[in-house]
C-alpha cells in the first residue's frame, strides 16, 4: 500500500521530500504552505493544520488514523506472538487452548500499545504543526 510522491518547488524544482518517498496513508495533516529554501518561492502543499480542517477533512483524518492504528495493532500483536515462540512461552507442551489464550493476550496488548502510540503521536504532531503555523516558522511556512 502507498503512493510515491516527490514534492518539488514549482519554480526551481528543489525536492522538499528529498527525492521520492513512500507516502503510505496520507491524512493531509501538515502545513498548508512551504517555502523553498533554494529560491524562497512559496508553494501550496495541499495539507492543512488540524484547527483549520473542515469537517470532511477532519473525518478523513480520523478515518486514516483509525486505520493506521488497526494496522499497527495487528503488526505489534504478531511481533508479540512470534516473541512468545522465541521466548518459549509457547513450546511443545503448550495446548491449543493455551495457544489461543496467548494469541488473544498478544492482540489485546498489541492494540492497547498501538492506541497509546497513535494518541500521543497525533497529539504531538497536531500541537507541533499548530505552533509552527502560529509562529510562521520560516523553515516550512511563509505567509502569503
Ligand atoms: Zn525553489
Amino acid at each position: 500500500m502507498g503512493i510515491y510522491i516527490n514534492a518539488k518547488c514549482q519554480k526551481c524544482g528543489f525536492s522538499f521530500s528529498d527525492g521520492y518517498k513512500r507516502s503510505a496513508l496520507n491524512s493531509k495533516l501538515g502545513l498548508p504552505f512551504i517555502k523553498c529554501p533554494n529560491c524562497n518561492t512559496v508553494s501550496k502543499t495541499g495539507n492543512q493544520i488540524y484547527s483549520l480542517m473542515n469537517s470532511w477533512e477532519k473525518r478523513k483524518y480520523f478515518f486514516i488514523q483509525i486505520l493506521q492504528t488497526l494496522i499497527n495493532g495487528i503488526a505489534i500483536s504478531l511481533i508479540l506472538f512470534m516473541l512468545s515462540f522465541f521466548l518459549k512461552f509457547i513450546n511443545e507442551s503448550t495446548t491449543d487452548k493455551e495457544g489461543y489464550v496467548i494469541l488473544i493476550i498478544c492482540l489485546i496488548v498489541g492494540f492497547i500499545v498501538s492506541v497509546i502510540i497513535s494518541y500521543f503521536y497525533n497529539k504531538i504532531t497536531i500541537a507541533k504543526l499548530e505552533k509552527a503555523y502560529k509562529n510562521k516558522d520560516e523553515r516550512y511556512f511563509a505567509d502569503v
